[in-house]
């Protein structure tokens, strides 16, 4: 019998979901084995019933539930909690799900901030009323889905790869344990070049390093020893594909942190300070410390900056 799917998303750009159809030819292997019951990205799944006859929003019941974004409003909290209570396994997929992602960045601003911000004081904005009927209740800050219903398994990343969502799809399936994410961090898989001391002192963001394309990376120097700003020090591996490189790194790109800390406990501004302190760069140079650090994990780490 094949599993019951269901997908939810919620602070989202879709991208997670544009992953799931790059697994690519073994999405058709998967999709036999699975009865896709609810996704509102493919499918339009009335959520009071077919005719509003319903008095709460309700999902069918699935084996597996994967849910994208952080939770931003009081319908994505209601929703979360009915993915948890109608699917057996819950799976954040992508970094918004799992640690609030870009979207969180908007946690150091309060809720009345932001709504001045982006209904009234922007240049570009007619001064009118916010919005407050038929649409629902911000919360006060983007939470990640754990923080507000228990959750099973994590596939970090912006967006996710599509090997870790095929390696859960098809664990479960198979009625294995599903994958576990690496401990160490993107630095530790990075084949790059590293003599322990920055050769240059921080760039500005766009500037490009020294490369010679096509040559192996192991032949590159270390982005950050170039002075390219690098949050490999403080992030999670297992983006890389099948040669294992770290993703950006394989583009000649600084990885972001999209895969977010290592572990709950990390504190990636922490991590970072001593990274780039170890080999004589000045943390202070970057003006944008705490958001910069954080850029995918504000959910639980982010909070309103007092105002000048
Ligand atoms: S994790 Fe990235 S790709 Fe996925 S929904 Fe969030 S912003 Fe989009
Ligand atoms: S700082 Fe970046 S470029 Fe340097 S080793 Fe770590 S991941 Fe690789
Ligand atoms: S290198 Fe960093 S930013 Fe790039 S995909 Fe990997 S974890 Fe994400």
């Amino acid at each position: 019998m094949a599993a019951r799917l269901a997908e939810e998303w919620f602070a989202i750009c879709g991208g997670c979901e544009v992953t799931i159809l790059d697994i690519g030819e073994p999405l058709l292997d998967v999709l036999k084995q699975v009865e896709i019951v609810h996704m509102p990205v493919l499918m339009d799944h009335k959520l009071f019933g077919q005719t509003g006859e319903g008095t709460e929003m309700e999902i069918p019941a699935a084996d597996v539930g994967l849910i994208s974004g952080g939770i931003r409003s009081e319908e994505h909290k209601k929703l979360a909690q009915e993915m948890r209570k109608k699917c057996k396994i819950l799976i954040s997929l992508g970094s918004c799900a799992c640690f609030g992602g870009i979207p969180a960045l908007a946690n150091q601003f309060s809720t009345q901030e932001l709504l001045e911000k982006v209904y009234r004081d922007s240049v570009t904005t007619e001064k009118n009323g916010i919005p407050n009927e038929q649409i629902p209740a911000l919360t006060d800050r983007v939470y990640a889905v754990h923080e507000v219903v228990p959750v099973d398994a994590y596939l970090p990343g912006c967006p996710t790869t599509p090997e870790m969502v095929a390696g859960a799809l098809v664990a479960l399936l198979e009625g294995k344990p599903l994958p576990v994410l690496p401990t160490k961090s993107v630095c530790d898989e990075c084949p790059t070049k590293r003599e322990k001391k920055a050769v240059s002192t921080l760039k500005r963001r766009l500037e490009a390093p020294d490369f010679v394309p096509g040559a192996p990376l192991s032949e590159m120097r270390c982005l950050m020893e170039q002075g390219i700003l690098c949050l490999g020090p403080a992030t999670r591996a297992g983006c890389g594909g099948s040669d294992g490189n770290p993703r950006c790194i394989r583009a000649y790109m600084p990885c972001e942190g999209c895969f977010g800390p290592m572990s709950d406990k990390a504190n990636p501004m922490v991590d970072m300070m001593g990274a780039l302190s170890s080999i004589g760069l000045d943390p202070k140079q970057i003006p944008d410390r705490a958001a910069t650090f954080n850029r995918f994990a504000g959910a639980g780490r982010l909070r309103p900056l007092p105002r000048r």
